[in-house]
């Protein structure tokens, strides 16, 4: 495997045993944790039909993952954000969220939050709202019916609605986060912006990313967010804002609708000078950037070594971050085998 080292990884000390610094001098303060690869939905760009999800035996347990989280925390992770999978299918989940929001009340973490497909928001909003949750993200990429169930596979539109309402309801944030696809739903790009404004909502657009074997070819689909920028820009007033989440996306803030929207523009625009985040997959395993292989095991350094192996693990990890990824829609095969489930996006 081919991996971007810094210029003088061999040479260099391990970092600073208290602070996630990478060998480009970025701090990791943002961890994003895949706690399940299982999800309720197939979403076409991101799964396909048949999927073989992991052995329920090679998932970390609770006490694991919040124990690697919480070294994450005392290292300097600031914020914290649950996804998967589908995070809130994971069987008992709430005990984890519970888990880790104790770090929120001593104020090591700043930010616990979760990207969710909506479906079982109704059941959690107010548990989550009871467990220090403030936002969440909800993936959302149609309000037509038939294509929302076109583009999941099994997803019900009225249901994620119904979660929408609930968390809005308990007096969540919210961010839809749509994947902007060519001729599928490049035309409701405008109607979600005015809809979620409508609602409050932030809405942020993503450029659809070559990861893991899907059906079909996805360079047909791929919309440039440039081209959708643009586009808005004739219509709408488009004022720079400097609005962060911690997170990639860049916004502007919509001059009649007084709403917020992010782009998020991973393979048109590289924001990897920046980069402050890792993400750990349910089964223990660091991968340093969304776009490449580059990754490691804390699982068995934690079993072995407890956290003295773990922060040995940490300390490699930072050297193994690379610089920046680049993608390339053109190619038939994926960039990656790895499908945006295992790591959570
Ligand atoms: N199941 C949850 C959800 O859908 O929000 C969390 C996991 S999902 C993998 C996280 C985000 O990744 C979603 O917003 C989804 O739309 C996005 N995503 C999945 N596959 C993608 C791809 N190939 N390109 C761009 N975004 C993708
Ligand atoms: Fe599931 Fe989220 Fe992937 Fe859709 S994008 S299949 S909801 S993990």
């Amino acid at each position: 495997m081919k991996m971007d080292l810094p210029i003088n990884a061999t040479t260099q000390s391990a970092p600073h045993k208290t602070r996630l610094t990478d060998g480009f001098g970025r701090n990791v303060t943002y961890l994003r944790v895949s706690v399940t690869d299982r999800c309720d939905f197939r979403c076409t760009y991101c799964m396909s039909e048949n999927m073989t999800f992991l052995p329920k035996r090679d998932v970390l347990s609770f006490e694991e993952l919040s124990e690697i989280v919480g070294r994450f925390i005392q290292r300097g992770v600031t914020k914290v954000r649950l996804t998967g999978g589908e995070p809130l299918v994971r069987r008992d989940i709430m005990a984890l969220i519970a888990r880790l929001s104790k770090y929120l009340d001593g104020g090591q973490l700043k930010e616990l939050t979760l990207t969710t497909n909506g479906s079982q928001l109704a059941r959690y909003a107010s548990q989550l709202v009871d467990n220090g949750v403030r936002r969440v993200n909800v993936s959302l990429d149609t309000l037509e019916e038939d294509k929302f169930a076109r583009i999941t596979r099994r997803g019900r539109l009225k249901q994620v609605l119904a979660g929408i309402d609930a968390a809005d309801a308990a007096g969540l944030n919210i961010k839809i986060n749509m994947v902007a696809m060519r001729g599928f739903n490049d035309m409701e790009i405008e109607p979600m912006m005015v809809w979620a404004h409508g609602r409050g909502f932030d809405l942020t657009l993503i450029e659809e990313m070559p990861l893991g074997e899907v059906s079909g070819n996805r360079s047909g689909s791929f919309l440039p967010l440039r081209e959708v920028h643009d586009q808005l820009a004739g219509k709408y007033r488009l004022e720079k804002i400097e609005h962060k989440t911690g997170g990639p996306a860049r916004f502007v803030r919509i001059g009649e609708t007084g709403g917020r929207l992010g782009f998020i523009t991973p393979m048109s625009h590289i924001f990897c000078e920046s980069c402050n985040r890792v993400r750990l997959t349910c089964t223990g395993r660091l991968y340093l950037c969304l776009g490449k292989e580059n990754n490691l095991d804390l699982r068995e350094p934690l079993r072995q070594k407890g956290l003295a192996g773990l922060d040995e693990a940490l300390d490699k990890a930072m050297i193994l971050k690379p610089q920046g990824h680049d993608f390339d829609h053109s190619r038939k095969h994926p960039a990656l085998d790895r499908h945006m489930s295992v790591t959570g996006g």
